[in-house]
């Protein structure tokens, strides 16, 4: 039923840059004979699942969504996905993305936008938009994205989807492609808040291939989900993340939120985390210079598809700088050449060592918090989905959509974003934000809502 819809709505939509459905086929029928051979399987096995293309899977292609893969099939599985596979949920296959997951809006992707279900001229958020949209235009019922900026939660908002940023740590990043290290996170997209717990149970817990991932799994995440248990919680509304560059409809609808949670017997309180102003131009220091280094090995050598120059010399200098010019498109450039710069002697310190001092401000901003409150709220981003091409030209406008979901990916805090209603027929998001591993209690309060 997924790929005869995923085949109706395709072209309209764009969320898929590769579709599987030999494989999927196989893995659904698998599934059909274990339990009829009365075999005990995963709650979660049989029901599809769809990849953004960062993440890599053996005998498959994985893109980044850019040139500089196209083609690449990857020889081994990302931890996530082996733990798909073994609990058998079939991949319907990889979604479109911005490239290499830099981007607000998918419009970066190398092979064209992906369309936002609710209105096609509208982008379905970035750089995940192939997952959100293909979970809201229910082609798939679950998907995979990656955070590092807000990439899970912020299309998740715009497509009326959930999407969820674990603790850094909880999900395995290898077979991640790297973004920026210190910020990756692997999360679930689903339709439902206890979906994506149970999701992200699954492809949690400890990985040894992760030197950052957590010791401990995170338990009881879709049980806390299924609960949706909110009276006596203490709910912090954060000052700087609301009002000013909000639009009024994502503000009716975050106090409409409010008050529902008022209702279901939560405490409202007001918090103020002064250091938050200064986190978009901290990410954007932190997480260029992590891109310039991740990204250094695409150099047609040892990564990447090579391109030779037009004219003689053949040395590896021009190999490298061809293959740059061509494979990468500009977003990637311009955060390659930003994160160089940030790095480079004599500016290290003044941008780059900033940069990191303000991230242990904003990690002091969230315990601050976090005593006077359970969990933070916010809209998860300050507009409804934009239209198409509104924002390709000004790369500070787009930058300035993830306002308010990058604080979580400088502090590792978990964060979710929840469908909140529609402004002028378009959905608007809802954020919880939660103490590091306390990710359940963020599901909890997110079903809540729900
Ligand atoms: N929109 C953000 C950026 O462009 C977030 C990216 C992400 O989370 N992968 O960096």
């Amino acid at each position: 039923a997924h790929l005869d819809r995923i085949e109706a709505v395709e072209p309209k939509v764009h969320a898929f840059l590769h579709i599987n459905a030999e494989e999927a086929l196989r893995v659904a029928d698998e599934v059909d004979a274990a339990r009829a051979a009365g075999e005990t399987l995963h709650r979660l096995a049989g029901v599809p699942i769809a990849i953004k293309d960062l993440i890599v899977t053996k005998g498959q292609p994985t893109t980044a969504g850019s040139k500089m893969l196209e083609g690449w099939v990857s020889p081994y599985d990302a931890t996530v996905i082996e733990r798909i596979r073994d609990a058998k949920l079939p991949i319907l296959g990889k979604t479109n993305l911005d490239e290499f997951a830099m981007g607000s809006s998918t419009e970066h992707s190398a092979f064209g936008p992906t369309r936002n279900p609710w209105g096609l001229d509208r982008i379905p958020g970035g750089s995940g938009g192939g997952s959100a949209a293909a979970v809201a235009a229910f082609e798939a019922p679950l998907a995979l994205g990656t955070d590092t900026g807000g990439s899970i939660r912020q299309p998740g908002a715009v497509t009326g989807t959930v999407g969820a940023k674990p603790t850094y740590g909880a999900v395995s990043r290898y077979g991640a492609i790297a973004m920026a290290s210190s910020l990756d996170q692997i999360g679930p997209v689903a339709r439902t808040v206890e979906d994506a717990a149970l999701l992200q149970e699954l492809i949690g817990g400890h990985d040894p291939k992760d030197s950052t991932s957590l010791a401990e799994p995170l338990t009881g995440l879709a049980e806390a989900a299924a609960s949706g248990d909110i009276a006596g919680l203490k709910v912090g509304i954060v000052t700087e993340l609301m009002g000013e560059g909000y639009e009024d409809g994502v503000m009716e609808r975050f106090r409409e939120s409010i008050e529902a949670l008022r209702e279901a017997g939560a405490e409202i309180v007001e918090v103020s985390c002064p250091n938050f102003k200064h986190a978009l131009g901290a990410y954007y220091l932190v997480m260029p210079s992590e891109v310039s280094s991740n990204l250094a090995k695409f150099d047609g050598v040892r990564f990447g598809n090579r391109e030779l120059p037009a004219e003689p010399p053949l040395t590896i200098e021009r190999v490298m700088a061809t293959t740059r010019a061509k494979g990468f498109g500009a977003e990637v450039k311009r955060r390659i050449i930003l994160g160089t710069y940030a790095l480079s002697a004599g500016y290290k310190d003044a941008y780059y060592g900033s940069a990191q001092k303000i991230r242990t401000l904003i990690q002091r901003d969230f315990d601050a918090a976090f005593e006077k409150a359970d969990v933070l709220m916010s809209p998860t981003a300050p507009t409804v989905a934009f239209e198409l091409g509104s924002k390709t030209s000004d790369p500070l406008e787009m930058y300035l959509n993830d306002i308010a979901t990058i604080p979580a990916n400088l502090a590792g805090v978990p964060g979710i974003s929840v469908p909140g209603g529609l402004s002028e027929g378009l959905p608007v998001g809802i954020q919880f934000l939660a103490p590091a591993k306390e990710d359940a209690r963020m599901y909890q309060v997110a079903a809540g809502l729900e």
